[in-house]
């Protein structure tokens, strides 16, 4: 082979070097060599709703979208996205300064953290964090600082935030937080109390805050989302983002959106036009219907997921795993102490010889790794034959 660089240097750059290729990767190529079942990565395996995917094929077919589509969205999505915060959260926004449609919630994420980060700002994340938070600090030249949720008993056990910590972590450089509630991985959904906490925070060394709320349809039992706009003060400060992949399940289709004050939105347009511009022109439409769907499709659709959910968690605990049930999300932690084992990687690794499944050790959404070691992630966004499956084969690679 011809030589590609005349040094030794390594292709990636300094910035992005820790992050070489994603677990995801590796996993699911272990889920294929092995025929494992993979509840690895957080994808349904059915999709969403029949009349949704006929509105993408109208739409492809009416040729709206086919070409480059309105760089802020087409209307009609950036209307359906301005009504769904108003009718759901009572929160105003205009369609055209404060509504811009994304290449998923990961575009939005990303442009919202390059346009508003100055190398050398300190971003406050909760960790663990989704695994493009840390890529996209650091493309943007900014420095994070995770706030580590921690494991709690009392009741039912679940990662919760330390406010103190959460205190302490803000510096003069601080210049935002990035919130995520329904909580990936840990199915923690931030209560009214502890977003009321987080407000008063951003208030008072105004902070901007993004937040990151893609599963906010997908709450279970008496959790409740809250969007932290809707606190006092934080409207003007607070960068909201959301997509449709979770909540419809069409995870391919890419469609995203972020609501906030227009100079915000502003800026955060400056970035994502040189990012994608524009992108999945007659899925838009098609999800500026699924936004009007009624009350019903959610209900259904969330009782669903907690169906799955309650199958997931009752094989698991079978299995001998301590879990920590999720309020929200598709995932569900895991302990894997109980089981005599610590170190999630190798967990991991073995599992699917082990017991043909796959999981994700929540060690890679975390700076402090060794406080991330006993966990473990699995996705319950499957269909239900498949979970059983899965919770059998768990409950024989682990007799008790
Ligand atoms: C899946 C996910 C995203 C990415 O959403 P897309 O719309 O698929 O880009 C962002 N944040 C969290 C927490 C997620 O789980």
């Amino acid at each position: 082979m011809a030589a590609m660089t005349s040094s030794a240097r390594p292709f990636l750059n300094r910035r992005l070097a820790e992050f070489g290729t994603t677990i995801f990767a590796e996993m699911s190529a272990l889920a294929l060599s092995t025929g494992a079942i993979n509840l690895g990565q957080g994808f349904p395996d059915t999709d969403g709703p029949e009349q949704v995917r006929e509105a993408a094929v109208r739409a492809l077919r009416d040729g709206r979208g086919n070409q480059y589509p309105p760089g802020p969205g087409v209307p009609e999505l950036r209307t359906a996205v301005a009504e769904h915060q108003r009718r759901r959260y009572g929160l105003g926004y205009d369609p055209d300064t404060e509504v811009l449609v994304t290449a998923g919630a990961t575009e939005a994420i990303a442009a919202t953290l390059l346009a508003l980060l100055e190398p050398g700002d300190e971003v406050i994340a909760l960790e663990p964090y989704y695994d493009s938070y840390a890529a996209c600090i650091a493309m943007a030249g900014g420095r994070r600082v995770p706030v580590t949720l921690r494991p709690h008993h009392d009741g039912d056990a679940s990662f919760r935030l330390d406010l103190d910590e959460l205190r302490d972590a803000v510096t003069d450089r601080t210049r935002l937080l990035l919130i995520n509630t329904p909580h990936n991985p840990t199915g923690t959904v931030l209560t009214r109390e502890e977003l009321s906490a987080i407000a008063e925070l951003a208030v008072e060394r105004d902070l901007l805050v993004v937040t990151d709320e893609v599963y906010e349809h997908l709450v279970f039992d008496d959790a409740e989302h809250v969007p932290l706009a809707t606190f006092p003060g934080m409207r003007e400060r607070t960068v909201t983002i959301s997509s449709a992949g979770k909540t419809y399940s069409f995870t391919g289709w890419k469609v995203g959106w972020v609501t906030a004050a227009p100079g915000l939105v502003t800026a955060v347009r400056s970035a994502k036009q040189f990012l994608t511009y524009v992108s999945s022109g007659p899925f838009q439409y098609a999800v500026a219907e699924a936004l009007a769907l009624p009350e019903t499709y959610f209900e259904e659709f969330r009782a669903d997921l907690r169906a799955k959910r309650d199958l997931l968690t009752a094989g698991l605990t079978e299995a001998g795993f301590a879990v920590f049930r999720p309020a929200g999300t598709y995932f569900v932690t895991t302990d894997i102490r109980p089981l005599g084992e610590s170190d999630g990687f190798a967990f991991c690794r073995a599992l699917p010889e082990r017991a043909g499944v796959v999981a994700i050790p929540n060690a890679v959404f975390y700076d402090h790794r060794e406080a991330g070691a006993p966990f473990v992630r699995f996705a319950f966004c499957k269909r239900v034959e498949v979970l059983a499956d899965a919770t059998e084969r768990l409950r024989k690679a682990f007799p008790r």
